[in-house]
């Protein structure tokens, strides 16, 4: 049966290593740091790249293997390498094809370490960015220099849940002649597809929702063969390797992506319309809200509006910290993408290292509280967070 034909589900649950002689169901863990050869001619053969197989799990491993193919085929990417975390799928993409001289153009809303690696890292080989706004497009085009090389965006961001036009964005960068780069850890490949819309290269995390359930790290780079190519070989040679333990994981994770990221989303949505009916509620952002100012672009690039809700109680930062503190069962974690709801206060945690006027710049006012809706029931995760509103007053 061909591929083509197949759906997202049926792809990410039947795209599989090959069996072994144990004709196992389920694929097994290869815990092997290297394979061996026939012959002195096939390991001539493989280190030549005549033909293809493994050599050493630095470069290749079933596990791995398997994972990508799988990403490929949700995302509709031609190729791509599995990486340690989503830190290094970041730090890989770019360190592997920019050079001294060469200059990124970033929206300002990007996860803390990917500022670091953009503002501290990268500037130390001569590379340097400039940081446009997403709900500004033209920005994005007025940062363009002649030594851009790489357009590099989260959509929706995090955790102010601003989007960019995919489309619009794959035709600058195509018409520039600039590798357009999506971190898509917050829609995951079920939800949204930037491949199609033109990007060059998508990156992950795959520790949040491709996991979902809390337990491994890890992250992905797909993309054009050719680009994946340069990006193969740097990391072959410089090792941030995904550990064939967290790729067999988070194989298996795909396996119930689609009927997870489901019930993320209907419950996240259903979080959203609750706290807009609340009298102590300031204000609530959820790109499949009406009230979301993209809300018809969220509609048009993205399939549900995803499992993330942010919003802001009245009285402020003292407010927000007193919810917290008043939660039962919502876990208070920097986490997101979990089974388990998670609540997180960004100005004092995950974006305590900005300046005020950074925060503000990229929505993060001081009283917002993001919510990684998880699957419990979501009477639960309301009861809950309505108890904590009213004793927060
Ligand atoms: C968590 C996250 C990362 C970093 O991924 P790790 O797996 O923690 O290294 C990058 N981008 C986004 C949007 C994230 O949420």
């Amino acid at each position: 049966m061909e591929n083509q034909n197949r759906h997202f589900e049926t792809l990410a649950i039947r795209t599989q290593a090959e069996q072994s002689d144990f004709r196992e169901h389920s694929v097994p863990l290869y815990l092997t740091s290297s394979f061996t050869f026939e012959d002195a001619e096939q390991a001539r053969a493989l280190f030549a790249d005549e033909i293809p197989g493994n050599i050493y799990t630095r470069f290749s491993n079933p596990n791995n293997t398997e994972l990508i193919e799988k990403l490929c085929l949700l995302e509709g990417t031609e190729d791509g390498i599995a990486t340690a975390s989503g830190m290094a799928a970041m730090f890989t993409s770019m360190a592997a094809l920019l050079r001294a001289g060469d200059h990124i153009v970033a929206s300002r809303s990007v996860f803390g370490s990917t500022h670091q690696i953009l503002t501290q890292i990268l500037p130390r080989w001569g590379i340097t960015h400039t940081y446009a706004d997403l709900d500004r497009p033209e920005s994005f085009e007025a940062a363009i220099q002649p030594h851009t090389k790489m357009i590099f965006v989260e959509t929706p961001s995090n955790p102010a849940l601003d989007l960019i036009d995919l489309e619009w964005l794959g035709k600058l960068a195509d018409k520039r002649n600039i590798i357009l780069n999506v971190d898509n850890c917050f829609a995951t490949p079920y939800l949204q597809n930037p491949a199609r819309y033109g990007a060059h290269l998508v990156t992950h995390s795959a520790t949040k929702f491709i996991d979902g359930q809390g337990r491994v790290i890890g992250g992905a780079i797909l993309g054009k063969k050719e680009l994946i190519k340069e990006i193969r070989f740097f990391a072959r040679h410089t090792g941030p390797s995904m550990s064939p333990f967290n790729a067999w994981v988070l194989s298996k994770s795909l396996e119930t992506l689609a009927v997870r990221m489901e019930r993320h989303c209907a419950n996240a949505h259903a979080l959203a319309e609750k706290l807009l009916g609340n009298q102590e509620v300031e204000w609530v952002k959820y790109p499949f809200l009406p009230t979301h100012p993209q809300y018809e672009l969220a509609k048009k690039q993205m399939r549900m509006g995803g499992g993330m809700v942010t919003f802001e109680l009245k009285g402020g930062i003292k407010r927000a910290r007193r919810f917290m503190d008043n939660l039962q069962m919502l876990s208070l974690t920097s986490n997101l993408g979990d089974t388990r709801t998670i609540a997180t206060h960004p100005a004092t945690t995950t974006h305590s290292k900005l300046k005020e006027e950074e925060r503000t710049a990229v929505g993060i006012t001081p009283g917002l509280i993001r919510v990684s809706v998880g699957l419990e029931h979501i009477d639960d995760i309301w009861r809950d967070i309505a108890q904590a509103i009213a004793h927060s007053v």
